[in-house]
């Protein structure tokens, strides 16, 4: 496709500046535009003027229905959607869309999760218009971003908090800016570009196996003699079909102004990554679903099924989300750039010292929000950081703090040229540090990368967690800072504070290794293995506070959001361990039975025919075969009983214990039997599309 016709089709299907621009009075314009920049509230006169354009817009491309776009607590999207089309009186009708249907919405809210803030009787809940993440369509869809709340104004989604949030570090970073003398600065903004890893596997092969249609990951499969182990895939030469898909997500994507602008194959056999161009969180966060429900819909047209489960295959490697988050002012100042003299640069090091206290006091919290059953798997599976949090800032960055914290001068290192010893190709400047991609949360050049996020996830709950926790830093740092008198020496001596206090979480080495779990534990590190471990920290009275301090969450969502966490984790459970179940007892125990039978048959028949006795072999693959079936049956029976005793515990918290340490140790030690009984069976008899039909034929 010629540049030509990437300008025409991206954001052709979105409600954006320069279509606002172009359609609404100037008045009207300037005072939206207003809003949304500031993100001060909107007047509700102009309200009616901008809906009228929109609908007329969006009934030009397309659009017969309208709906408010939410992401309440199940991690996906919701819409309802409404016609615009409003009877006349006369018996005609007419395409209508007011102000009050842009701005508010009031979708039965009865049925999404809420961890009990909304009682079934007052089940209303309301959507409100979110002007900062432009409206869209899709689907001849007008689709309004919205906020989710309850009838009380309680956050019942994702989105709401993550306003919050970047609300409050924008407030405590901009205290900061104004003390470093910029005064043009009127407002400082998150910015995030979420990398996104996905599986691609064949749609009919996807179909034949209940473990991926109902849990979207393999709960048996044993893994095939050629994995990843050649490193052939990682940026190998993308399939024809894969190609397909991949470009008509992209067109689609662009279509709806979403900056999609590298993919590539990642590390696994049919694993694939999608990296956009970072924009402000909130619309960073939105896209993200937006990429996700394109992926799933544009594969099912290439006959494919997009996987974003964190693991759906044993011994490959997983799928996450790398959250690359910066700090940007509304002049264009990034405020995490170290700039040519990283050591001179003081507003820098302050912010990147305020990040390192962050990260050290709140470890739990940036756990917390990647806590989920499918990334549980994931994390400390050797291809993605364990679930300990550290951070990585390469040697250059290290040093120079060092040197603050020993409060000697530093001399900050030339950027090397690179040479690649023959002259055709040119010379470069190298970065001044090499990358680490072993360490969760990573400086990489002028921004973090926090690469625990599993890749299912909306990337609200990390993104409402680090900017909280750098707004509750900040704010002290800003609090010293207006109260001294030698503006330069405070800001040294909080840099140098900062440093030798929580220098325990910067670590530049492997953090794959086991000697690095060791040394964690030394320095007194979280290690938060498992979501109920995680989730029980998040509700504790230090949290509870800061996040009441920020205005980010009231205690009352905070407890809920962690009812939510702990139920989802459970019912996650519940539906592999009935799946697992049922591909046992009516799958593979009966094909098991079934390659017994043949293996007697032929026994049998060879002795008819010339009186010989079953060899050796014969022997040891029956007994072998039966055994396992004889396994399976007995673990089978008792992952009924663990379920059944989960689901008797009404406790949330202990009743995700017992999954997580009865239920879901049953189901490895039944996988560890099925998956040997698959390597003893004639392939023909097995039930299954096995791990090599799934990961290599596409
Ligand atoms: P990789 O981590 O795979 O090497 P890149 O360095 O190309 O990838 O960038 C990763 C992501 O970081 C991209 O989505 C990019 O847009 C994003 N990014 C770059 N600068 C910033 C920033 N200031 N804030 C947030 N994200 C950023
Ligand atoms: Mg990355």
């Amino acid at each position: 496709m010629g540049k030509s016709v990437i300008n025409e089709i991206f954001g052709s299907n979105v409600f954006d500046d320069t279509v606002m621009k172009e359609r609404l009075p100037k008045d009207t314009y300037e005072l939206l535009k207003n809003a949304i920049v500031s993100g001060n509230a909107i007047d509700s006169s102009i309200s009616n003027i901008v809906a009228s354009a929109m609908k007329d817009w969006a009934i030009e491309k397309g659009a017969t229905h309208f709906t408010h776009w939410f992401q309440p607590m199940t991690g996906i999207t919701a819409e309802k959607h409404d016609s615009f089309i409003a009877p006349t009186g006369n018996g005609n009708v007419i395409m209508d869309f007011s102000g009050k249907e842009l701005i508010k919405g009031e979708p039965d809210a009865s049925s999404f999760p809420s961890g009990g803030l909304r009682a079934t009787f007052e089940a209303r809940g309301y959507t409100a218009w979110d002007p900062s993440s432009f409206a869209f369509v899709k689907d001849n869809t007008l689709c309004i971003p919205t906020a989710f709340c309850s009838f009380g104004g309680e956050a019942l989604d994702q989105k709401t908090p993550l306003l919050r949030s970047m609300d409050a570090v924008g407030k405590q970073a901009l205290r900061i800016v104004k003390l470093f003398g910029m005064e043009d600065v009127t407002s400082v903004r998150t910015t995030a570009g979420p990398e996104q890893e996905y599986f691609l596997v064949d749609k009919a092969l996807f179909n034949k196996r209940p473990d991926l249609i109902y849990c979207g990951r393999t709960l048996t499969g044993s893994v095939p003699p050629k994995g990843q182990e050649m490193n052939d895939h990682y940026f190998g030469v993308i399939k024809p079909r894969v190609a397909a898909f991949m470009q008509e997500l992209d067109e689609e994507l662009w279509k709806l102004g979403v900056f999609a602008k590298t993919e590539h194959n990642e590390a696994a056999p049919a694993q694939h990554e999608l990296a956009p161009i970072f924009t402000t969180t909130n619309i960073a966060a939105d896209h993200n679903q937006l990429t996700m429900e394109l992926m799933k819909k544009i594969a099912d047209k290439h006959g494919l099924v997009c996987l974003l489960h964190e693991k759906p295959f044993k011994g490959v490697n997983g799928s996450g989300k790398h959250n690359n988050w910066s700090l940007a002012t509304n002049t264009g100042i990034n405020l995490l750039n170290p700039g040519k003299n990283p050591s001179e640069n003081l507003i820098f090091l302050l912010c990147l010292a305020g990040v390192i206290k962050a990260v050290d006091q709140h470890q739990d919290l940036l756990r917390i929000s990647v806590a989920t059953a499918g990334n549980d798997h994931r994390l400390g599976g050797a291809e993605a950081p364990p679930a300990i949090v550290s951070m990585y800032l390469g040697d250059e960055l290290t040093s120079i703090l060092e040197d603050i914290e020993k409060g000697i001068h530093h001399d900050d290192k030339m950027k090397a040229t690179m040479n690649v010893g023959t002259d055709v190709i040119p010379m470069f400047k190298k970065d001044n540090s090499d990358r680490n991609r072993t360490s969760p949360f990573a400086f990489t050049g002028n921004k973090f990368e926090f690469r625990m996020l599993g890749s299912s996830s909306s990337i609200s709950d990390t993104n409402v967690m680090l900017n909280t926790i750098t707004a509750d830093v900040f704010c002290d740092f800003a609090n010293r800072l207006e109260k001294s008198t030698d503006f330069k020496s405070e800001v040294l001596a909080i840099i140098r504070e900062s440093v030798s206090e929580h220098k325990r979480i910067i670590f530049n080495g492997d953090g794959y290794s086991n000697e690095w779990k060791e040394e964690a534990k030394k320095r007194g590190l979280l290690n938060l293995k498992s979501t109920p471990d995680a989730i029980s920290f998040l509700c504790n009275d230090r949290n509870i506070d800061m996040f009441e301090r920020h205005g980010v969450f009231s205690e009352t969502e905070l407890r809920c959001r962690a009812e939510i966490s702990l139920e989802n984790y459970s019912k996650v459970l519940h539906i592999e361990a009935l799946t697992l179940y049922e591909m046992v007892r009516r799958d593979i125990m009966p094909s098991v039975s079934k390659a017994v039978l043949s293996f007697c048959k032929t026994a049998e028949k060879k002795k008819q025919a010339l009186g010989i006795e079953p060899s050796f072999a014969e022997k040891d693959i029956i007994s072998s075969l039966s055994s396992c079936y004889d396994k399976l049956f007995e673990l089978t029976n008792s992952l009924d009983k663990t379920v059944q005793e989960a689901q008797n515990t009404n406790d949330v918290g202990r009743r995700a214990v017992i999954y997580r340490e009865n239920v879901l140790d049953t189901m490895e030690k039944i996988r560890d039997i099925s998956d040997k009984s698959e390597t003893l069976m004639p392939r023909d008899i097995w039930p299954y599309p096995t791990y090599g039909d799934l990961l290599f034929k596409i």
